[in-house]
Formats: structure tokens, C-alpha cells, sequence
């Protein structure tokens, strides 16, 4: 029987989610708090899973339209010696594929494809929720509201409708920030060979994206609160790297002045359930598993087509649906998490003593052993990929 869903945020997980439920024939409605949406923002690489489910919505030609070529990624100290020289053809064997393309870029992807079969309403947000048996009134922001019989939230990492009805959520600081941006210059770095520069506290990316295009990421640790990180960004980059070469430290200057785009604070929700009465958290806003596990995009489109998988098989009794979906979700969460936490301590290595012992094992890694490292952990099971869950 047809439902009305409300989907509050309409991101990578909610559109992906609308797109499931709408072909079901449900009754969708989407709201974000945006005033629009933007094609811009950090650049991610959808992988394995998250690629395929895109092909099957029809979309993996739009995806390839939009995405950037990534050839090579070298691993290097901060002065510039190689650690590692990885080949993205060869890590895609094990994990299928990967894209690498901007979170605004996938997002707008799904938008075009959706917009007009479905109606988001704009700067609009959740004020107030009222159950009754299995009906719920919700009311939004603008004055406005609906009779749901289920409500998805994904609102991302700092979800306020999650941080007002599941009690039970935590967020687990990992006193680590991250800034990025891009920046339109001309420059002689070969398009799609990507350094990522490992040190003591701090990790530097930098992607030569187009000929005229360079993209910029990196993590450092720090305990400060994100108001005062926010404040004093630019001197955090400057600082950060002031022993790097002169040509490193150029580039980044040039990106505080002109590049800067996103500064943030890496957190991760631990939601002991995904499920209140007939809410239901999808994504970041229910299982975010920070940029550190590369597959926050992936789980996102996942969640949503495994929530959906759900649905149809029990429209009559959305509560199984969305209890099958935690149980599938729980160990997945869990394994991705405990992903993220590892590579915080491979890839940001407190001190000299661990950054010695990474650059020694990854320079002497053998294939098996990189695979093992890089692309191991991330790859779902067969049943995990049939929504197969283990009770
Ligand atoms: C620096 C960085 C690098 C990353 N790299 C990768 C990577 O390489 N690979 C990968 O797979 N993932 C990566 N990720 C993670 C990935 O971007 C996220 O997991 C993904 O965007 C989550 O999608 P989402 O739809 O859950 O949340 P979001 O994309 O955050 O979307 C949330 C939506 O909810 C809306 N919203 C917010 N609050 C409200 C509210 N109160 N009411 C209504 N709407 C609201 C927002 O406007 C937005 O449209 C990275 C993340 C970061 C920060």
C-alpha cells in the first residue's frame, strides 16, 4: 500500500532513499534546510558498492560525466620522499571501481535525475513531531506540516532532529579537523596523479584535479572547539606546514588567501538503534563513519537502497522494515567505524615513534599486504549485499 514519507534532508542518502521509495510508488516529500542546493564542495571517492547501486539507478554515465580522472596516488614524507606509489586501476580490482568526484558534483547528479518527479521544499526543517498509534504529525519551520507514516532523517553528522529524539546517540570527537578547498590555477602537476604528504599529527592531499584545477584536503589534530578552529583556519594551514618545501608552502598560502572552502571538525555518530517508533536515521545523521573510512557516500546510497529493500518487502509494517534495516546496519556501522579509528592511527600517527613504524611497514608492503591495508576493509560480503542480515 502506498505511504507518506517524509525525508528531512535531502543529501546523498535522502535523495538516494526518494529515488527507491518514489519508484515503490510512495508519497515522498522531501525537506532540506538549504535555501538550494550546490554543486560544489570536497571532493570524496565513491567506491565498490556506492558506484554500483549508481549504475543501477541508471546514472553511472552522469556519475562518470562529473567525476575527476585519479591515476596514481603517492604516499610521501614531508620532505617529499616517496613511501608508497599506488595505482588506482590496480586498488580498483579488488574493490571494483571507484570515482572520484565532488560531494556537490554526486549530489546534483541524483538532483537532476530527481527533480522533477519529486518536490523538495526548501529552508524548510522539522519543528515538532506528535505520534499517534502508527501516524505521526509533523510540523515544519515554515508553519507547515504532514501526517507521516515514516520519517527518514538525514540530516547529516550534526542532525538536530536525531540529537532531539534519539537519546541514545553519541557523537565521538576525534579532536582532529579538516580543511579544503579548490583553487582555479595553472600548474604543471600531471592531472589525476594525487600526494598525500603523512606526518606527525597531519595529513596533506593534494589532487591536481584539471590543468587549471587543484584540490586541496588535509587533517591535523586538534583538541580546540570548532568555533575557535574556524576562526584562526588560515593560520593553522600556514603554520602546519611551514617546514614543506617552498613550492608546498606557496600553494597554500595561495589557498588561504583565495581557496579555503570547508573547515570542519571530524566526528562520528554512535547510535546504539537507528530506529525510534517510525523514525528512522540514514546516513551521516545515523552512522556517519567520518571522511577517515573513504566510504561515508558509499554507506549513505547504500543505507538508503537497503532501507528501501526493506520497505517493499513489508509496507504494511514499516516497523519490521526499519528493524530489519538496524540489524543489517549494526555490524556494518561498526566494521566502518573501527575502519576510520585505524586509519586515524595509520594515516595521522600521534607521534615519531608510529609515523616511523607506518612509513617502514608501507614502503616494504607487498601487494597482498596493500590490498589487505587499502581495500580489505572495505568490501561488503554477499549477503551483506543481498540485505542478508545476522540476527
Ligand atoms: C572532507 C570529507 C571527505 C570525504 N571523503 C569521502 C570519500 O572519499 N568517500 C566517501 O564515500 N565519503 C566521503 N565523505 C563522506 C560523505 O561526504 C558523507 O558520508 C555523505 O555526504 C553523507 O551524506 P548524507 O546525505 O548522509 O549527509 P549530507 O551530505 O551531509 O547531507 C545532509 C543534508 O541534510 C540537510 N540538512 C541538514 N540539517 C537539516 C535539518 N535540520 N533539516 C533538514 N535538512 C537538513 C543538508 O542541507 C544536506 O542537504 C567525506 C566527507 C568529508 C567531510
Amino acid at each position: 500500500m502506498k505511504k507518506k514519507i517524509l525525508i528531512s534532508g535531502g543529501g546523498i542518502a535522502g535523495l538516494t532513499a526518494a529515488k527507491f521509495l518514489t519508484a515503490q510508488g510512495h508519497e515522498v516529500t522531501v525537506i532540506d534546510r538549504a535555501p538550494s542546493f550546490t554543486k560544489a564542495g570536497f571532493l570524496i571517492s565513491l567506491k565498490s558498492f556506492g558506484v554500483q547501486i549508481m549504475e543501477e539507478l541508471g546514472l553511472l554515465q552522469e556519475l562518470q560525466a562529473a567525476s575527476s580522472p585519479s591515476e596514481f596516488v603517492s604516499f610521501v614524507e614531508k620532505d617529499g620522499q616517496v613511501i608508497q606509489h599506488l595505482s588506482y586501476e590496480k586498488m580498483n580490482k579488488n574493490i571494483e571501481r571507484s570515482v572520484l568526484i565532488s560531494r556537490g558534483g554526486l549530489h546534483n547528479v541524483l538532483y537532476d535525475h530527481l527533480k522533477n518527479q519529486l518536490n523538495v521544499l526548501f529552508s524548510t526543517t522539522i519543528s515538532g513531531i506528535n505520534s499517534a498509534g502508527n501516524k505521526t504529525k509533523v510540523t515544519f519551520s515554515n508553519g507547515q506540516g504532514m501526517e507521516a507514516d515514516l520519517i527518514i532523517i538525514c540530516e547529516g553528522l550534526r542532525s538536530p532532529t536525531r540529537e532531539k529524539y534519539f537519546t541514545g546517540s553519541q557523537m565521538e570527537d576525534f579532536n582532529t579537523l579538516y580543511m579544503g578547498g579548490r583553487l582555479k590555477t595553472k600548474h604543471s602537476e600531471p592531472v589525476g596523479a594525487f600526494k598525500i604528504y603523512i606526518d606527525v599529527n597531519k595529513m596533506l592531499s593534494i589532487y591536481p584535479i584539471a590543468n587549471d584545477e587543484i584540490a586541496i584536503q588535509y587533517y591535523i589534530r586538534d583538541t580546540d572547539d570548532l568555533a575557535t578552529i574556524k576562526q584562526r583556519s588560515t593560520e593553522t594551514l600556514q603554520e602546519s606546514f611551514s617546514a614543506y618545501s617552498a613550492e608546498v608552502r606557496d600553494l597554500l598560502n595561495r589557498f588561504a588567501e583565495e581557496g579555503l572552502m570547508f573547515v570542519d571538525k571530524m566526528g562520528m555518530v554512535n547510535a546504539s538503534t537507528l530506529v525510534n517508533g517510525n523514525m528512522v536515521l540514514l546516513g551521516d545523521a545515523g552512522y556517519c563513519p567520518t571522511a577517515l573510512s573513504g566510504m561515508g557516500a558509499s554507506l549513505s546510497i547504500y543505507g538508503a537502497k537497503a532501507l528501501s529493500h526493506f520497505v517493499s518487502k513489508s509496507p504494511d509494517d514499516l516497523r519490521s522494515a526499519c528493524d530489519n534495516y538496524n540489524t543489517l546496519m549494526q555490524p556494518i556501522i561498526r566494521k566502518f567505524q573501527t575502519n576510520a579509528r585505524n586509519n586515524a592511527s595509520s594515516f595521522i600517527p600521534a607521534d615519531e615513534n608510529k609515523l616511523d613504524q607506518f612509513v617502514k611497514f608501507f614502503r616494504a608492503a607487498s601487494d597482498d599486504e596493500l590490498k589487505k591495508t587499502m581495500t580489505d576493509p572495505i568490501v561488503l560480503t554477499e549477503d551483506q549485499l543481498k540485505f542478508k542480515a545476522n540476527k
